[in-house]
């Protein structure tokens, strides 16, 4: 499944494991850092957590 990065809009694939899962996952295009919560394929909620884009980290 896929859901968009809130911070640069590009897709996040996500692989089965994520049927069901909540945590963090980091988008490969801008290394923002998002809170999302998923059920049977079903996206619950997406929550900015960070952009590390330009950080000193
Ligand atoms: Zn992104």
């Amino acid at each position: 499944m896929k859901i968009n990065c809130l911070s640069c809009g590009h897709t996040i694939d996500l692989d089965d494991a994520y049927s069901d899962y909540e945590g963090q996952v980091k988008c490969y295009t801008c290394s923002a850092l998002l809170e999302i919560k998923l059920e049977d394929f079903c996206i619950k909620a997406v929550r900015f957590v960070k952009t590390t884009r330009g950080a000193a980290e």
